[in-house]
């Protein structure tokens, strides 16, 4: 497949941002090339390192992949930014999702004028694979796979994102921001094979650094390079890298720990609200939520904010009609809400 094709030709073209540090990348004592101040401030003074490579080496070592194929950006929305300035010309290219899934796609295309075709998941919230590939046109340049999915919590199966890599003209997103909690393997192995895939992971989740803004993409060296030229220069700033440093290299342990606890938490809340009779389904998760289908999801929503606890109504969105999205949190929390949840049980009846 020829990226290259698939690019706006103005980012072809552009040539990206020269920094100071772009331009003088080798030792030296005095630096006076970037307008900084001189005066040490925690070394925050200086400019952070524009492609975070001291990052990226940690990442790789954990990730199996090099340097070249890792893109960083301030959340994993900015990647998605990214990729459809890179590949969509506004009014004339479009981006496919498969909803229910995360509303950022949208969003982000919808902030470029460009427009999103839909192709809603099956029942049991699997890709409509034949019904995609006939909705694709030759304006279709991203298509975005979310698996685990959010707000569904259940993992896409592989064969059929792998069907969709073999047929799919553009690009192929697998937005993996929840697989250190899934049973499934990450897409990162295929990035070898389908120089079309951009896998995206995040520090948001599993790894307990929502606040840092830092997220990951995985890829062919040539859709890493275009991610590059068009980020801002400066997109991870000294303190997330540093922070997601001293992560890596020092935190992983405790990750694992709070993953595996997470997992134990989710499998009893699953098993405690099966048994409450009110409960219509809760859906099978590989996820660190729940996704639960009630009667009355709008008052037990409002019956938990009576209480402090505040879920994500999810009645309105198509196919999770009548249910809430219920992120797992410490034993402590989760107890608190099934204890609340079954009080509520004469608000049902
Ligand atoms: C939470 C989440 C993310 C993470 O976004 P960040 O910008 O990295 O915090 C990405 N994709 C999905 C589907 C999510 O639910």
């Amino acid at each position: 497949m020829n990226i290259n094709a698939l690019v706006r030709p103005n980012i072809l073209k552009m040539k990206a941002y020269s920094s100071a540090r772009d331009e003088f990348k080798g030792a030296a004592s005095v630096f006076l090339d970037a307008n900084e101040n001189p005066y040490p401030n925690d070394g925050l003074n200086r400019y952070p390192d524009p492609l975070a490579m001291a990052v990226k080496r940690e990442i790789a070592k954990i990730k199996g992949v090099d340097t070249e194929n890792i893109f960083l950006g301030n959340g994993s929305d900015e990647v998605i930014d990214v990729l459809i300035r890179i590949f969509c010309e506004p009014r004339v290219d479009n981006i496919i999702t498969l909803p229910p899934t995360y509303g950022m796609y949208q969003v982000s295309a919808d902030t470029c004028d460009v427009a999103v075709k839909t192709v809603p998941l099956t029942v049991d919230f699997q890709p409509k694979v034949e019904e995609i590939l006939r909705e694709a046109d030759e304006h279709s340049k991203i298509l975005f796979i979310c698996s685990p999915n959010n707000p569904t919590a259940n993992n896409i199966e592989a064969s059929r994102i792998l069907n969709l890599l073999n047929a799919f003209k553009g690009i192929v997103v697998v937005d993996e921001a929840y697989i250190d909690f899934s049973t499934q393997q990450s897409c990162i192995e295929w990035i070898s094979t389908f120089p079309n895939l951009v896998v995206m992971q995040t520090f948001s989740k599993a790894w307990g650094m929502a606040g840092i803004r830092l997220g990951m993409a995985f890829g062919s060296k040539e859709v890493i390079d275009l991610m590059n030229k068009v980020k801002p220069p400066y997109n991870v700033n000294e303190l997330t890298q540093r922070a997601a440093l001293d992560l890596l290299k020092n935190k992983a342990a405790k990750k694992d720990a709070n993953v595996k606890e997470i997992l134990a938490e989710r499998e009893k809340m699953a098993a405690i609200l099966r048994g409450y009779d009110f409960v219509e389904k809760v859906y099978p998760s590989d996820a660190n939520f729940i996704l639960v289908k009630i009667p009355r999801p709008n008052e037990m929503y409002q019956w938990l904010l009576t209480h402090g606890i505040v879920v994500r109504n999810r009645h309105t969105v198509t196919l999770c009609e009548g249910c809430l999205r219920i992120t797992v949190g410490t034993p402590e929390e989760n107890r608190e809400l099934l204890r609340v949840m079954k009080e509520s049980q004469f608000l049902i009846a």
